[in-house]
């Protein structure tokens, strides 16, 4: 099997979430406006916030297949190719399948939850309505009240736990997007980031962060323009004048530290000191054996001037799964060090993955959410970070950049 095929049959699709919503979003809102009055929302996987899906699935509250069916003829790249009473389907641009579950608009509240899914949460689900009419219900909340149960946000209904948690009124509050207060890994025009620190602080405050980490990267990747000593310590005086001219946005001297074959990392700890957030990640010999590896991170986990792990396993979807590790040991050692695990957004990574961000959060390791940006506009692919965040039940608190920048400091420095 390929490297892709495992991508693909882990994460149980093939398009990713980064090219999969931004379609759906746009042909939801297209139906919203030929169909005024017509209920219309993302489902399936989608909805679930999976970083691989293998279709896109939308419910219209509309029976009438034609007007539909009319109401798609002039979406732009779209291919209809069946279409049956309950059902419209074809491609989207990209060749990605879809289909328009048509509904009774008195029954979308249950089939919202049917077809939202997983198979196996909504089966379990089910048993318990069997005998309430599908008309009785306004929406997924009265329907989980029906149950006793409290509402269960669409990233937690796999059948892990949540039904339980739901019962017994203990699910996590999961983080939401509205919770970020900056982002703690950018880069600029220093390295391999496209704009300039004034361009990329417009951007952050457009967001409305408190914060933002400038983390090029360092010396051992040239081709990215990586940062010498030098370099470094003039970045960070431009950077401390940029907040001395606009304060409201406190810009953080940072930096991408890359980690080397042996788990040491290519600038000196003097470097590192000076530096307000240090990321260490490894973009090199991904092929170690399993005992290597892990042997390299435990290194920087206990280096004392590492804040942050980025992109810890390496994973790319659909290209590569992540390097031979002792993940375990790994998080083991990450909580007893008190490193920060990035979530990095970026929808080909989605790393770490959800199931290592529960665990990692289950030991009481904290997350940041990252965009890893390097253009203004990847600023906002934090949210498909947000979702693999939610997929881990991790809630806000958990996550450093939701907390006020002392606090982050603070955690830092300790
Ligand atoms: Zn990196
Ligand atoms: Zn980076």
């Amino acid at each position: 099997m390929t490297n892709l095929e495992v991508a693909s049959k882990q994460s149980g699709g093939k398009y990713s979430i980064g090219l999969a919503l931004p379609l759906a979003e746009k042909l939801a809102e297209h139906l919203h406006h030929r169909l005024p009055g017509t209920q219309v929302q993302i489902v399936g996987s989608l909805r679930r916030g999976k970083a691989l899906v293998s279709d896109v699935d939308i419910l219209a509250g509309c029976p009438d297949g034609s007007k539909v069916a009319q109401a798609l003829a002039d979406f732009s790249g779209i291919d209809l190719h069946a279409r049956e009473t309950d059902r419209i389907a074809g491609y989207l641009p990209h060749r990605i399948p879809f289909e328009i579950i048509l509904v009774q608009p008195r029954e979308f509240a249950c089939h919202l939850l049917t077809s939202t899914g997983s198979k196996a949460h909504r089966n379990r689900i089910m048993k318990g309505l069997e005998t309430a009419p599908p008309t009785s219900f306004q929406n997924e909340t009265q329907l989980y009240q029906y149950l006793d149960m409290a509402y269960i946000p669409p990233e937690l209904r796999e059948d892990r736990g949540e039904i339980e948690a739901a019962r017994e009124k203990r699910l996590p509050e999961l983080v939401e997007l509205r919770d970020i207060k900056g982002d703690l890994h950018v880069h600029s025009n220093w390295s391999d980031g496209f704009e300039n620190l004034i361009v990329l602080a417009e951007a952050a405050r457009l967001r409305g962060y408190e914060y933002m980490a400038i983390t090029d990267h360092s010396q051992s990747l040239p081709s990215t323009g990586g940062l010498n000593p030098e370099r470094l310590s003039m970045q960070a005086r431009v950077i401390d004048g940029l907040n001395r001219q606009q304060p409201g946005l406190r810009l953080l001297r940072g930096i991408e530290v890359d980690i080397l074959k042996d788990g040491s990392l290519n600038l000196s700890d003097a470097d590192l000191e000076q530096l307000d957030v240090v990321i260490a990640s490894i973009h090199s010999h991904f092929r170690l054996d399993r005992k290597e590896q892990t042997r390299r991170l435990l290194r920087v986990i206990e280096n004392p001037h590492v804040d942050i792990i980025g992109h810890l396993t390496g994973r790319m979807l659909n290209k590569r799964s992540g390097y031979e590790l002792d993940l375990e040991r790994i998080l083991q050692a990450a909580a007893q060090h008190h490193k920060v695990l990035e979530i990095n957004s970026h929808p080909s990574r989605l790393d770490i993955d959800e199931d290592v961000a529960r665990r990692a959060v289950s030991l009481g390791i904290k997350i940041a959410v990252n965009s890893d940006a390097h253009h203004q506009g990847e600023m906002d692919l934090l949210r498909y970070g947000i979702f693999n965040a939610r997929r881990g039940w991790v809630e806000a608190a958990d996550v450093i950049n939701t907390w006020s920048l002392k606090e982050v400091l603070d955690y830092f420095r300790s």
